[in-house]
């Protein structure tokens, strides 16, 4: 079923209330570190502007824990945002109240203001329906272009789109359709690869995506769950004691659904994850008690080369390595830069992976980099996600 979207909306003249994704890292002095995210909502906001309508942005940043904290404002936003369309965008420095009524009250068609940080409320994170209400009070429409809030049931997401008439902006349209639609039914064959920290978070992730992949490889830290599940010592890397026999299901699904499942054959080894740490490549039988893997070895590499070479659809998430540290970035780099010159479909799901992508500045290499992290793991292990669901059917 599709929802309701913004091109279905009669704009002209209405006062839009705009929920975006503006949690951008800020720096030192306080400004805008990235400006990925506030870039990502563009085709929303102009085509709002285009049609003649009052656009109220809101946002959260940060984690201000229901208090006003100065440092979490989204006035520097305001500013990066006014800079880049080169048009004067209001900020008002409350999300409810007098405030925003005043200013929304000044508005005309093609203005743009943007709210303060809607987590300054408490009631924003347990969808306060009075908080909600506040919220929607000035505004005639709502449009949720928030993708990397949408797994959580907010006031200013899932609480504003039971009280206005709702739909899904560009941004929400534009992630669907990689990480739902084009892997409904994926081109064959289709390979996913999974690594990053933690396979607590994405066990039931890998068991949704072994119903369709061809082609299972895995890397990053969670590797070593495997490699305990294969019965080897794995020394001082990082490994999740209580998820091996979840790691030993994976294995078992596997074989029965014939996904070729690929652990790693060798690693990168140091005593301490550091960037003049020793390093050694090892067979991963052979991990020494006091060291830890940190990358996947080169065998790996070239194994999972020829299996991408082979695939028409990849979906990847999770760095192979600890990226942070250019010793033990050559998997994740490596594999991002086969991937770039695949003619596959190639999505990218999770944030740490996305950045580890512009670190080399190949972020333009791909068919789609979701902006959300845990939404796009949501989506891609076929959960609802809320802030969607609740924006009424087209
Ligand atoms: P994403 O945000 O793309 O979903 P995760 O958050 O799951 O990815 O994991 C990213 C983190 O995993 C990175 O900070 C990286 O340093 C870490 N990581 C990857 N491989 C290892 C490893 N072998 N040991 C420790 N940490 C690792
Ligand atoms: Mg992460």
């Amino acid at each position: 079923m599709t929802k309701k979207h913004i091109k279905d909306l009669k704009l002209n003249n209405k006062t839009v209330l705009v929920r975006v994704d503006f949690n951008v890292p800020l720096d030192e002095n306080g400004n805008v570190a990235n400006d990925k995210r506030i870039k990502a909502a563009l085709p929303t906001i102009d085509y709002l502007i285009e049609n003649e309508a009052k656009v109220i942005l809101m946002s959260h940043l940060g984690r201000p824990k229901g208090e006003r904290k100065q440092e979490l404002s989204l006035k520097p936003v305001a500013e990066k945002l006014s800079e880049i369309m080169g048009k004067d965008i209001k900020f008002v420095n409350d999300c409810i109240g007098s405030e925003v009524e005043t200013a929304v009250g000044k508005m005309q068609a093609g203005d743009i203001i943007l709210l303060e940080n809607t987590r300054f409320y408490a009631g924003e994170k347990k969808n306060d329906p009075d908080f909600a209400r506040e919220l929607a009070k000035p505004a005639e429409l709502f449009v949720n272009d928030a993708f990397g809030t949408a797994h959580r049931k907010h006031a200013s997401n899932v609480g504003v789109a039971s009280i206005l008439p709702s739909a899904m902006g560009f941004l929400i349209e534009n992630e669907l359709k990689y990480l739902r639609d084009s892997l409904t039914h994926p081109q064959k064959p289709f390979t996913a690869i999974f690594g990053g920290a933690k396979v607590s978070g994405k066990i039931e992730l890998l068991e949704r995506i072994l119903e369709k992949a061809d082609n299972l490889l895995i890397g990053g830290a969670m590797m070593f769950t495997f490699i305990r599940a294969m019965g080897y010592e794995t020394g001082k890397s990082l490994v999740e004691e209580d998820k091996i026999d979840m790691a030993k299901n994976v294995m078992k699904l596997a074989e029965e659904k014939n996904v070729q499942l690929v652990i790693p054959e060798d690693t990168i080894i140091a005593k301490e994850p550091e960037k003049d740490a020793e390093i050694k490549t090892v067979s991963i039988e052979d991990i020494p008690q006091d060291w830890m893997g940190l990358d996947i070895g080169e065998k790996t590499i070239q194994k999972y080369k020829d299996v991408i070479a082979d695939s028409k659809t990849i979906v990847w998430n999770g760095p192979m390595g600890m990226f942070e540290i250019d010793k033990f970035a050559k998997g994740t780099n490596e594999i991002a830069e086969i991937l770039a010159e695949s003619d596959a479909t190639t999505i990218i799901g999770g944030g740490d992976s996305a950045a580890a992508i512009e670190k080399i500045e190949l972020q333009d290499k791909f068919t789609h980099i979701s902006t959300g992290g845990g939404a796009s793991l949501e989506m891609l292990a076929g959960n609802e996600l809320p802030g969607i669901s609740i924006i009424p059917d087209a």
